[in-house]
């Protein structure tokens, strides 16, 4: 096997890794080799000092009091919503609204957009590769709405059939729901293009990026998509923070989705006026701590360079590509011609928990199971899979150390 840790492009993977404390640690008195970064990633120093400085310094309320530490910690909670508006390209802040995750931006959308647009014998459009959280929210407007759920399929490699995707799209269609990229399989969607051809009928498109902002350039301008969703605990960032980017023309029409303190401009027994964007979909006291990390998260990405990640994974995956076709009786799930981080596999006599388990003895974090995407695990014939997913700190000797302990995985079953 191929060793070292710098590519073509220097990528100083070894400094990076010294940013992530818990890296450093051993698991079952094996170095930790983390590669189950498309359920969470490992955090960066500076996401839990800034998110220490806000408890330690700045702990209060924001856009209510008066007093010096509301006034740090509204400046900091809004810094944050810039800086997610700069790493989206977005043209304003209040295209930017702070939710729970991914998955409470997507509900957001279809329980207040959809709730508004959608009528009876309208359709929705997603495609087969979906995670759960893009599926269930459509599932149930579709049930409430007696609107239909349509499903674009995919090829034998994982990609969405894109002559079926724009068959399915039509004159009823009023939303069209897609992944950026894949957690299942890691297909990257050609998302602009795929938007383009939505919008040629009238569709509004969300796009969801959970898998895609830990590793690509997400441009707002460039995919021109109306919605746009993320996670912050997969994106080197806390958990219970996410985002829901959206066109200000559309957000503006939208009804508010909680009702609470914050999202109101006036309240009377008799009318509340509500809020203007983001905070008429903020309701409550947000995760202040959350978004300064979430911030501090994406800037650390932005200084390393979103391009040069991109570039680093993609050696990083084909390496891994190569290497995991080396081990008899492996086979992968999802050979798209663009992929992204993430390498889906099944082992012939072995079921994927087994795997996993086996490897987790020796320090190796991977995720086995339908990967809350059970129908794309139904499409390819399989129940589960083992997936190791990557992120810009994994190297060369770890995905070395992966093939290893499939060795030991072998031994074990032999
Ligand atoms: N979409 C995709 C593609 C995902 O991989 C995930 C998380 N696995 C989600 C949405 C949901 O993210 P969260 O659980 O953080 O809301």
């Amino acid at each position: 096997m191929r060793t070292g840790t710098k590519t073509a492009s220097q990528f100083d993977v070894q400094r990076i890794r010294a940013d992530f404390p818990a890296l450093a640690q051993t698991v079952h008195g094996y170095p930790l080799v983390y590669l189950d970064n498309a359920a969470t990633s490992q955090k960066p120093r500076v996401v839990i000092d800034e998110m220490m400085r806000f408890y330690t310094q700045d702990c209060a309320n924001v856009h209510r009091g008066v007093h010096l530490l509301s006034e740090r910690s509204t400046a900091a909670y809004e810094g944050a919503r810039e800086t997610v508006r700069r790493f989206l390209n977005a043209r304003s802040t209040r295209e930017i609204v702070f939710t729970r995750g991914a998955t409470e931006a997507v509900n957001l959308v279809a329980q207040t957009y959809g709730r508004a647009n959608v009528g009876p014998g309208d359709e929705i459009l997603i495609t087969a590769l979906e995670h759960h959280s893009n599926i269930v929210p459509w599932q149930m407007l579709a049930e409430e709405k007696q609107a239909v759920l349509r499903v674009a399929p995919v090829d034998d490699r994982g990609e969405v059939i894109l002559e079926e995707f724009e068959r399915l799209i039509g004159p009823r269609t009023k939303i069209v729901a897609l992944a950026h990229v894949s957690n299942a399989l890691g297909t990257i969607n050609p998302a602009a293009e795929m938007v383009r051809i939505a919008h040629r009928e009238g569709a509004v498109v969300l796009v969801d990026g959970a898998q895609a902002v830990p590793h690509m350039q997400a441009d707002m301008r460039r995919l021109d998509c109306d919605f746009y969703v993320f996670s912050g605990h997969k994106t080197f960032g806390p958990t219970g923070i996410g985002v829901l980017y959206g066109k200000a023309a559309l957000l503006e029409a939208m009804p508010p989705w909680q009702g609470g303190g914050d999202m109101i401009r006036s309240v009377t027994f008799e009318k509340t006026l509500y809020n203007d964007l983001p905070y008429k979909f903020e309701a409550g006291t947000p995760h202040i701590a959350g978004a300064i990390g979430l911030g501090a998260a994406l800037d650390y990405m932005t200084a390393i360079g979103m391009d040069r990640i991109a570039e680093y994974e993609h050696e990083l995956l084909e390496y891994g590509t190569e290497a995991l076709l080396g081990v008899e009786g492996v086979r992968l799930i999802g050979t798209a011609r663009k992929k992204a981080a993430v390498l889906s596999f099944v082992m012939e006599g072995v079921h994927p928990h087994d795997i996993a388990t086996i490897l987790d003895r020796r320090g190796i974090a991977i995720r086995a199971g339908h990967h809350c995407a059970q129908p794309i695990m139904e499409r390819f014939g399989v129940p589960a899979t083992s997936r190791v997913s990557l992120a810009f700190y994994n190297t060369r000797q770890e995905i070395d150390a992966l093939v290893e302990g499939l060795g030991w995985v072998k031994e074990v079953f032999a």
